[in-house]
């Protein structure tokens, strides 16, 4: 579903990506690891092109999000149709960015009328089982500030939810949340994962990596030093980078 080969990215001459190869398999959850600066965000801004990538090439559901292959040479897509092709992925932040003048479920049904053109009663009924699915039946009506930050990110799941992705990316969804706050948001995201999604989940709730990655990577310095499966890669590092991480936040 999502594949990678050679993917670099600098910021004024600073590489920050400088090859990064990767392939998530559709169905499988993928956690991403690693320092911070080592470029995890920068990785998963690259997949739905909100940052162009300088060399490599990366495909989401068979197909650059960005460009389009022409007698052998790239070109960059027009703003609608990287719009279109954005639409099947779904993004979540750290920070809610929910809209916060529009109530929850404006929030959810903006994008699936305005992009993909759903009639606006059939998004209403979508973003009510949404809303359901989240654990947030009966909040359509509350603003952004009448919740807590682990309900607005529940409501956040739900609006990337809405627009019916092939892939879901988080990034560190759970880390400006208080603690308690934390499992309901991670509950959310193993469900979805157990319904089949497709996601890229950078995160240091290593319990959660444990729990539902199919393959753990470990960034750092831009490149992918190690991947694996969970238990593999957390009791038995290869690299002393990977364990003086992983001695840190365990
Ligand atoms: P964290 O764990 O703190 O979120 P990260 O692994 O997500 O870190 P990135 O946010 O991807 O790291 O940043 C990687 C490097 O790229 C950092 O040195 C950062 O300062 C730099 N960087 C990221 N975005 C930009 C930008 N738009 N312009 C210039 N430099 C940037
Ligand atoms: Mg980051």
């Amino acid at each position: 579903a999502v594949e990678c080969v050679g993917v670099q990215k600098a910021f004024d001459g600073t590489p920050v990506l400088k090859s990064v190869d990767l392939s998530v398999e559709h169905g499988q959850v993928l956690c991403v690891i690693g320092p911070s600066g080592s470029g995890k965000s920068t990785f998963l801004r690259c997949i739905n092109h909100l940052e162009r990538i300088d060399g490599g090439l990366l495909r989401v559901a068979g197909e650059m999000v960005g460009y389009r292959e022409h007698k052998g040479r790239l070109h960059e897509l027009r703003h609608h149709e990287i719009a279109r092709r954005r639409a099947d992925i779904g993004m979540v932040f750290q920070g809610f960015n929910l809209f916060p003048h529009m109530t929850v479920l404006e929030n959810i049904i903006e994008a699936p009328m305005s992009v993909r053109k759903v009639k606006r009663a059939e998004a209403v009924a979508d973003a009510r089982r949404l809303l359901e699915k989240v654990g947030l039946a009966g909040r359509e009506e509350a603003y952004p500030r009448m919740l807590s930050g682990g309900q607005q990110q529940r409501v956040a799941i739900a609006r990337a939810l809405a627009m019916r992705p092939k892939i879901m990316l988080f990034d560190e969804p759970t880390s400006a949340l208080d603690p308690e706050l934390v499992g309901e948001v991670l509950s959310v995201m193993k469900e979805l994962a157990a319904e089949g999604m497709t996601m890229i989940v950078v995160t240091h709730e290593l319990g959660f990596a444990r729990e539902v990655a199919d393959t753990v990577v470990f960034m750092d310095g831009g490149y992918i030093v190690e991947q694996g499966p969970p238990a593999e890669l957390f009791a038995s590092p290869r690299t002393d980078r990977c364990r003086d991480f992983l001695g840190k936040v365990l």
